[in-house]
């Protein structure tokens, strides 16, 4: 158990030595609750059409300059079948919030997955409505991702404007009524938001305690310059208490996560990897987390799913790609998972 006090004093923390115990902490927990397998998500990003503003978001309606995809069900069911055979468990399907992924469409593209393949089917499509995430998960979806980004109702609704949120209040009733239909449920924040402070992250990381997730992906803001917040953001970020949108805090969040929900799924995350390229993906493994959720989106289209920029490994094939990340896991003792990887929490709650 951490007080909110204790973990601002970590999140601010400087030294060198007493952040290795937290480390070690983190590292500890996570191989006692979850073991040392590391599994493996091949997430293919199936459209980058987006009907929402989010303004920290490369892929928003806003940026008028960017070119749109979507893939087509046979282009999508071909990269699942390189994903299971790399002998990974899950496929991730996300893609911005595109309304031509009609639920019916989603729902074929589900069952086709399910009957031609062993794998898990983990869903982050966004904000849509109660019957068609109830269908998907009929149609045999195991997970569904949906970050709440920020623990402060403020800030959230200031950078997600124009919503449009259909019967939802929040993103937090969203998240209970996934949990009460039977996925996998996941969640996270972006570190670093402009006007983000210790204290709201803190908060994030208590109601992911209180939330009972099954998954946590927190990665750092990172500034897209064709976005209102990528712009603005020089300008904003001028406050003490102002939370860095760096590496170390990332990992901070991240082992702070790991101790207060030891039994979670939490992903060494692509944007941690980005903004430290020689040891971010390393370190996330390193400090909490045991899962990894490599790229599989086929050329040209990943290019053009440019959340934020410069992302990390955007051109490699993926069998090199997983030539480089086993490597990676030899190098830090680890082994990749064989399985759907279901999450311990998940299976606490059905024993
Ligand atoms: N539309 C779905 C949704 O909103 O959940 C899935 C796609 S959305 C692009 C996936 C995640 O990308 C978001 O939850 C957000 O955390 C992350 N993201 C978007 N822009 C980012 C940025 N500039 N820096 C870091 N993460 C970003």
């Amino acid at each position: 158990m951490l007080s909110k006090n204790e973990i601002i004093r970590w999140l601010k923390e400087k030294d060198a030595q007493r952040l290795e115990a937290l480390w070690l902490q983190a590292d500890r927990i996570r191989e006692q609750y979850v073991g040392n397998t590391v599994y493996f998500r091949g997430i293919i990003e199936i459209s980058n059409y987006c009907a929402r503003y989010c303004k920290y978001c490369g892929i928003n309606a806003g940026n008028k300059t960017l070119k749109r995809y979507r893939l087509s069900m046979d282009e999508i069911l071909t990269v699942a079948q390189t994903i299971e055979r790399l002998d990974y468990g899950t496929v991730v399907l996300q893609a911005g919030e595109d309304p031509a992924l009609s639920g019916e469409w989603i729902t074929e593209l589900i069952k086709r997955i399910k009957n031609e393949s062993d794998l898990a089917v983990t869903l982050s499509l966004g904000e849509r409505t109660p019957e068609e995430l109830e269908a998907w998960r009929l149609a045999g979806a195991d997970r569904y991702l949906l970050k709440f980004e920020t623990a402060d109702l403020r800030l959230f609704n200031e950078i997600h404007p124009l919503q449009n949120n259909g019967p939802w209040k929040n993103r937090l009733e969203i998240l209970h009524f996934l949990k009460q239909i039977g996925y996998e449920t996941g969640s996270g924040i972006m570190i670093g938001l402009p006007g983000q402070t210790y204290d709201e992250l803190a908060e994030a990381i208590l109601l992911f305690q209180e939330l009972d997730l099954d998954m946590i992906g927190n990665g750092p803001f990172i500034p897209h310059p064709d976005t209102p917040l990528g712009k603005e953001y020089e300008r904003m970020k001028n406050s003490d208490q102002q939370a860095p949108n760096d590496a170390l805090t990332t990992c901070k969040v991240n082992a702070l996560t790991r101790l207060v929900c030891p039994t979670v799924n939490i992903p060494s995350t692509t944007a941690l990897a980005t903004i430290d390229r020689q040891q971010g993906r390393e370190n996330g493994l390193l400090r909490g987390a045991n899962v990894i959720m490599p790229d599989f989106t086929p050329l040209p289209y990943r290019q053009w799913y440019e959340i934020y920029p410069g992302r990390l490994q955007a051109y490699k094939p993926p069998e090199e790609q997983h030539a480089l990340l086993l490597k990676m896991l030899h190098k830090i003792g680890r082994t990749m998972g064989r399985g759907k990887g279901v999450s311990l929490n998940y299976l606490k709650k059905r024993d």
